[in-house]
């Protein structure tokens, strides 16, 4: 079942708690704007959403908030090459992303085998596999479309 705001902001909670340091409404509303986002979002789009609901935010302070988030675990980045990073609640459900290079559409999936194979990767090397992102990079079918 999927989980409401409320727990998000407990875990956010704990960890601030867990790590020593103040809580600050500024993280739980840039929790919020990617728990009510159905998309990726660019930092600075981020930073336009969050200004709706926290008017005297900045962008530094969401870009160290960010990299806050992500390094604990509660979000997570797709980086885009040159142009930066997109990141997404991390709703405890994994899934993969197909990225495409010219409008920047982003396709979630989760295969089995994918998941899989990469156990069988892993024991071969003798690897202990915790966690693992992948990003394939291409063109979506719209883009294809306008390319013929
Ligand atoms: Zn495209
Ligand atoms: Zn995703």
């Amino acid at each position: 079942m999927a989980k409401d705001f409320s727990q998000y902001k407990e875990q956010l909670k704990e960890l601030v708690k867990s790590k020593g340091l103040k809580y600050s409404s500024q993280r739980e509303d840039i929790l919020k704007t990617l728990f009510n986002s159905k998309k990726h979002l660019t930092p600075e789009e981020i930073y336009t959403e969050v200004k709706k609901i926290n008017k005297n935010i900045g962008l530094a302070t969401v870009y160290r908030a960010l990299s806050f988030l992500e390094s604990e675990g509660l979000i997570n980045s797709i980086s885009f090459g040159v142009e930066g990073k997109k990141y997404e609640l991390n709703r405890g459900e994994h899934h993969d992303h197909m990225i495409c290079l010219k409008c920047g559409k982003i396709i979630e999936f989760f295969d089995e085998r994918l998941e899989s194979l990469q156990e069988i990767i892993a024991q071969k090397h003798d690897f202990k596999l915790i966690t693992h992102e992948l990003n394939m990079y291409g063109i979506c079918s719209n883009c294809q479309e306008e390319e013929s």
